[in-house]
């Protein structure tokens, strides 16, 4: 048998960051992941504390990113890989009305700093914004892709990743550790996306599952280096590509990319772009939501050294390191949790 602390299950956003806290505290650990879903690898990455449909302020956007930001820093110089791309996001407007609501909107003390009280015009040919744009400052895109296959093949060399499916029904418990095949474990951590509702522990926590779809598409004479917000993203990834996503299915809880998405994104980008493109890549997963748009963290109601890390929603990038901190710190300090994010508001 082999000694760990934690055994994370899981290897998409949520545990990578929550892996960072265990390194930065000295704490053992292996990682369990099957690959079953996509949610972290095929996400736009894009980190934004502002709500571009009703101009409000992301909950507890400055914390999350003064938690993030340092986050992926650190990953990029340890991995020595870039993953964080500063990028402007204009939000397209379609009224007058709109770019009023936009201007009050910045006045307001919880979003002074991140939305320009500039009016941005359009001057490219081929996009259509004759209301021209409002701009959001301090946001980015990560590119989750590289950061997910890097982090994998810097636990694979270290020895910390089981590419294999976590078999629930194979753990033991014994007093306070658990075994797990030939793991002693002091504590089990389940980040598992919308994987959790396999999990017999927690697959009654409600999450709800929404289905995203993303292009890729290659567009020459587009020319720019900003993401547009209209009714869908378009995200500049360079060499003349761009992400154009994404959708919102709650019925469908496949990874299967479909044609009805296909077309739908297609229909809304060819609002505002103009100018001829190809379509060189299409990607689904299903994004962690909840009922009530916070993420569930906790602890087990019976097993006590079982947690789940999951719920992160639209916006696992930002919140991931900030739910990870928490999780951490009731595990290992025994601080509580705020109620907001605790699963046990639920069970
Ligand atoms: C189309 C789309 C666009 C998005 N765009 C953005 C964006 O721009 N910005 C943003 O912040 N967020 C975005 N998101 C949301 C973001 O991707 C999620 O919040 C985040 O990925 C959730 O991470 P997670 O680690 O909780 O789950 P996942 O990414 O689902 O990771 C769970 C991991 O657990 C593994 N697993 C599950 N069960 C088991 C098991 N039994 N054994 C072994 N392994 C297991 C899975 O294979 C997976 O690797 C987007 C999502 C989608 C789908």
């Amino acid at each position: 048998m082999k000694e760990v602390d934690y055994i994370i299950v899981g290897c998409g956003l949520a545990s990578i960051a929550f892996c960072e806290q265990l390194r930065a505290n000295n704490k053992s650990f292996v990682v369990y992941d099957d690959a079953s879903q996509k949610s972290s690898i095929v996400a736009a990455g894009l980190y934004n504390p502002v709500i571009l449909k009703r101009f409000s302020e992301v909950w507890k956007a400055k914390e999350q990113l003064a938690l993030a930001l340092p986050l992926y820093a650190k990953i990029e110089k340890e991995l020595d890989i870039h993953i964080d791309y500063k990028l402007r996001i204009l939000r397209r407007f379609t009224s007058i009305q709109e770019q009023n609501k936009w201007f009050s909107a910045s006045d307001k003390p919880s979003l002074e700093g991140y939305l320009s009280t500039k009016l941005v015009k359009n001057t490219n040919l081929e996009i259509d914004a004759s209301f021209g744009f409002g701009e959001v400052l301090h946001a980015g895109r990560v590119d989750t892709e590289l950061l997910i296959t890097s982090y994998k093949a810097f636990l694979r060399r270290t020895n910390c990743l089981e590419e294999t499916t976590f078999e629930h029904s194979k753990i033991q418990f014994e007093a306070d550790i658990i075994t797990y095949r030939n793991w002693n474990v002091s504590q089990i951590i389940f980040a598992e996306g919308f994987g959790v509702k396999q999990n017999p522990f927690f697959k009654q926590i409600p999450l709800t599952g929404s289905k995203g779809e993303i292009l890729t598409i290659k567009a020459p004479d587009l020319n720019i280096d900003y993401a547009i917000k209209s009714s869908v993203f378009v995200i500049p990834l360079g060499n003349d590509l761009y992400n154009v996503g994404s959708t919102y299915n709650n019925e469908d809880k496949s990874n299967t990319p479909t044609d009805d998405a296909k077309l739908e994104l297609l229909t809304k980008v060819k609002i505002f772009i103009k100018c001829d493109f190809t379509i060189v890549n299409h990607v689904a997963g299903v994004r962690p939501t909840t009922k009530d748009r916070r993420p569930l963290v906790g602890r087990h109601t019976e097993h006590n050294n079982l947690y789940v890390l999951n719920g992160l929603g639209t916006r696992g990038v930002m919140i991931s390191p900030y739910v990870s901190e928490k999780l951490f710190r009731l595990i290992e300090h025994n601080e509580t949790l705020d109620s907001e994010i605790d699963v046990n508001r639920f069970l």
